[in-house]
C-alpha cells in the first residue's frame, strides 16, 4: 500500500516513510491510494481471532514494508491483557438489547488514546532501531495526549519525550499520571503559563529548522496516519463482538474532537465493514455538528472555544477532518486545497452537501446539563458509571437508534479521570483501577520553567 496527500501531491510514499511524519510536504494529510476491500468471507474468517491477530490482519493490508513476522510480534507485544485489562482488549458493555458501550479506555492512561499510542511506541522503536536513528518528541498537552504519549514511549530505545504542560492547570490526577514516571527518556516540563504558551513554544522550536534537524525533533499529534490506522482495528472488533453473522449492520457513536477517532470508523466503512451510521457527537464546541447539519465548516478562534466538562473534546478546528472531506469530494486534491486554504472555513455547495448521507455520517451535540443527566440516567437505568465524554456520546446516540441496528457507543475515558463531574452528577466517588489509588502521593519528576523558548531549547540540548 502507498500513501498520497489530500492536497494534490500524488507522490506515492510507503508506510514507514510517513510513520514518523505529520503533514505531507504540501500541507495535506496522508491517506492510502485506495482502501483495501474486505469481503464477507474475510470477515467470517476474522470472527474468533484474538484482538492482536485481528490487528495483524488489518494492519497487513496497509503496511507492506515491515516483514510479517516483525509486524505480528509488534502487535502481539502491544495488545495484551496485561496492558489493556481484558483478553478482548475493547470489550462490549451491554446496556440493553441493541445498545452497548465499547470500552476503549482500559489502557495505562484510562483513555482511548492508548489504543493507538501504545502501537505507535512499538512501531517507533522498531523503525528507529532499523534506521539507527534517534527521535526527540516535543509536545504540548493539557491532559490526555501527553500522558498517552509518555506511557507509550517510556523506556523505548531511540526516543526521548519532552512534554510541556501548563503549570498547575491539569487535574491532580493527570499531573500525577505524567509526573510520576521515572523513566530517563521522559521529560516533563511544567511551563509557567497557559496551554497556548506551551503550544507557541512547540511551534517556535519546530519552526527553527536548524535546531529541529540537529536535535531530531518530531511530534506524535493526532494527524499521524499510523495512529489513525491503529484505531481502525477496534471498529472491526466492535462489529465482530456485537454480531453473529455478516448480514447484520451496526452503528457507532463517537465522542469527537479532532475527528481522529471517527475518521478511523470512516476508513473501516470504506473498507466494506457493514456500518450503518457513524454518529459524530460533540460537546458545546460543535464545529463538527454544525458541519454535518449544514455543510458549513467554521473553525473557531481561541476566544470562541469553550472550556467544558468534557475537556478532551474542546477543540476549535478538527485536524483530521480534511481526510474525510478529501473522500467526500471524490479525492479532488485541488478542491480540498482551495477549501482548506480559505481563512475562516468554507461552505460546501448543494451537490457536495448531498453526498454526506452516502458516507453514513450524522451528528449531534450536548451541554454540561445533558452530560449530568446522561451520567445519572445511565447509572440508574443500566448500573454503568460513564465519564463525561462517553456521556456526550450516549446522549447523541439515543437520538439516532434505528430498529434492527445495534448501536455501539465508544467509551473514550474512564470516569475516574473526571471525578469532579461524577461527584456533581451522582455525589459518588468514581472507582479507580487497581494500583492507581494513591498515585498523587508518588514522587514526581518534573522541571518547572518560564515561558522562554530559548531556555527550553537549552533544556532539550542538555538532555538528548
Ligand atoms: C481525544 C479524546 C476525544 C476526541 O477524540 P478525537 O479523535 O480527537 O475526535 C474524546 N474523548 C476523549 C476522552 C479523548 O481523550
Amino acid at each position: 500500500m502507498r500513501y498520497i496527500s489530500t492536497r494534490g501531491d500524488r507522490t506515492e510514499r510507503r508506510f514507514c516513510e510517513i510513520l514518523l511524519e505529520g503533514l505531507a510536504p504540501d500541507g495535506g494529510l496522508y491517506l492510502p491510494v485506495a482502501y483495501p476491500q474486505v469481503d464477507d468471507a474475510t470477515l467470517s474468517r476474522w470472527r474468533g481471532l484474538s484482538y492482536a491477530e485481528l490487528a495483524f490482519e488489518i494492519l497487513s493490508l496497509f503496511i507492506d514494508d515491515i516483514p510479517a513476522k516483525d509486524l505480528r510480534s509488534i502487535v502481539q507485544r502491544t495488545y495484551t491483557a496485561e496492558v489493556f485489562g481484558t483478553p478482548e482488549i475493547t470489550p462490549l458493555k451491554p446496556l440493553e438489547p441493541g445498545l452497548a458501550l465499547q470500552a476503549l479506555s482500559n489502557g495505562p492512561t484510562l483513555a482511548f488514546k492508548d489504543m493507538a499510542m501504545q502501537l505507535l511506541g512499538q512501531l517507533f522503536e522498531y523503525e528507529l532501531g532499523r534506521r539507527g536513528e534517534q527521535l526527540n518528541i516535543l509536545g504540548a498537552t493539557s491532559g490526555d495526549t501527553g500522558s498517552a504519549a509518555e506511557y507509550a514511549m517510556r523506556g523505548k530505545q531511540g526516543v526521548h519525550v519532552f512534554m510541556l504542560s501548563p503549570q498547575g492547570r491539569m487535574s491532580p490526577f493527570q499531573q500525577a499520571q505524567m509526573f510520576s514516571l521515572q523513566d530517563a527518556n521522559i521529560h516533563n516540563i511544567a511551563v509557567e503559563g497557559v496551554f497556548d504558551d506551551c503550544q507557541d513554544i512547540v511551534k517556535a522550536v519546530s519552526n527553527d529548522l536548524d535546531f529541529k534537524r540537529k536535535y531530531k525533533i518530531g511530534t506524535v499529534n493526532s494527524i499521524n496516519w499510523a495512529r489513525l490506522l491503529a484505531q481502525v482495528v477496534y471498529y472491526f472488533a466492535g462489529y465482530l463482538y456485537a454480531t453473529k453473522g455478516n448480514a447484520e449492520k451496526v452503528s457507532f457513536t463517537v465522542p469527537s474532537g479532532n475527528f481522529g477517532n471517527v475518521c478511523a470508523g470512516h476508513v473501516a466503512r470504506m473498507m466494506g465493514l457493514p456500518i450503518e451510521k457513524l454518529v459524530v457527537a460533540t460537546n458545546e464546541n460543535d464545529v463538527l455538528d454544525e458541519f454535518f447539519r449544514s455543510g458549513v465548516y467554521r473553525p473557531r478562534g481561541t476566544a470562541d472555544t469553550h472550556e467544558t466538562s468534557s475537556p478532551s473534546m474542546d477543540i476549535s478546528k478538527a485536524s483530521n477532518f480534511e481526510r474525510f472531506v478529501f473522500d467526500l469530494l471524490g479525492r479532488d486534491g485541488a478542491r480540498v486545497k482551495a477549501l482548506f486554504g480559505q481563512a475562516g472555513g468554507f461552505a460546501l455547495d448543494a451537490d457536495e452537501k448531498a453526498r454526506i448521507a452516502g458516507f453514513g455520517f450524522v451528528s449531534g451535540s450536548s451541554t454540561h446539563a445533558d452530560r449530568l443527566a446522561t451520567i445519572r440516567a445511565c447509572y440508574r437505568q443500566y448500573g454503568q458509571l460513564i465519564d463525561t465524554h462517553t456521556a456526550d456520546g450516549l446522549k447523541v446516540a439515543l437520538q439516532w437508534r434505528e430498529p434492527g441496528v445495534t448501536m455501539l457507543v465508544l467509551e473514550t475515558a474512564l470516569p475516574a479521570k473526571f471525578a469532579a463531574t461524577i461527584r456533581e452528577a451522582l455525589d459518588i466517588e468514581p472507582p479507580r483501577p487497581a494500583g492507581l489509588e494513591h498515585i498523587e502521593a508518588l514522587p514526581k519528576r518534573v522541571t518547572q520553567m518560564p515561558v522562554d523558548t530559548a531556555a527550553i531549547k537549552a533544556f532539550i540540548a542538555a538532555h538528548v
